[in-house]
């Protein structure tokens, strides 16, 4: 029985590992098509290709690491039956749906914040902050520690909130390909972001790597906006961008 049940905890992981980054490398691919006809964000850096490689490489095995936490939270759920169930119905699919991402945006604003401080920063999230100008391979580059932090909702979210498997995992991919995206470099013109949208577009996460000390959340302009972490010059900079993205020069 123990060994049935490693091997399906294997298997479960294997098979995430697999989806998460076969959506990686696809959405890689599309983005920079994408880019070709969108407004690149510091239009004066380049990203040097000895810096891309180093995020491929590490995102590779990060993504790993992700496929652990979310394979064995859905291993003890299926199999030890830890976590609430999920809510009846289509109607509740939805509210715990949404409720997973205004959950994960509050735990990535804050524990965000948390590894930014003097004593966390160099042995957590240094790693993911080296790359300035980021480009869509540069979303999962970070060290096995930083996942710990900010990746480990995906371990414990059924024991926060009664959601269905199958709309945790649907989270999981919005937020890898919205991820993706936000490193993209370029702004691609989305009616969806525009100010006050409370979506993120792309400038927001540039400018976090840009800048440093602002725009901590990952799905929402809520929390940065109500703490005062938006960088002040944030809106004025995603509607200059879109603007731009949709008359490239
Ligand atoms: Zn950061
Ligand atoms: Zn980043």
């Amino acid at each position: 029985m123990i060994l049935q049940d490693l091997v399906a905890l294997c298997v479960t992981v294997a098979a995430i590992y697999v989806i998460l980054l076969g959506v990686y490398v696809t959405t890689c691919l599309v983005v920079a098509r994408l880019n070709r006809h969108a407004a690149k964000i510091q239009p004066t850096r380049q990203t040097p290709l000895a810096q891309i490689r180093r995020d491929q490489g590490q995102s590779v095995l990060s993504l790993g690491v992700i496929a652990t936490m979310l394979g064995s939270g859905h291993w003890a759920y299926v199999t030890l039956g830890w976590g609430f169930r999920p809510l009846p119905g289509i109607g509740g699919a939805v509210f715990s749906l949404a409720a997973s991402l205004v959950l994960f945006d509050t735990w990535f604003y804050w524990l965000h914040r948390l590894i930014h401080s003097r004593l966390l920063y160099r042995r957590v999230h240094r790693w993911h902050h080296l790359t300035i100008t980021p480009v869509a391979w540069s979303n999962n580059s970070d060290r096995l520690i930083d996942n710990l932090f900010l990746q480990s909702y995906w371990l414990v979210a059924h024991l926060m909130i009664p959601i269905a498997p199958w709309a945790l995992f649907a989270h999981k991919i919005y937020d890898q390909i919205t991820g993706v995206i936000g490193h993209s470099g370029y702004e691609h013109g989305g009616r969806w972001t525009w100010p006050p949208s409370p979506l993120v577009g792309v400038t927001h996460h540039d400018q976090h790597h840009q800048f440093f000390r602002c725009n901590y959340a990952t799905h929402f302009t809520w929390w940065d906006r109500m703490m005062g972490t938006l960088h002040p010059d944030h809106d004025r900079e995603l509607r200059a961008n879109i603007l731009r993205s949709r008359s490239p020069s």
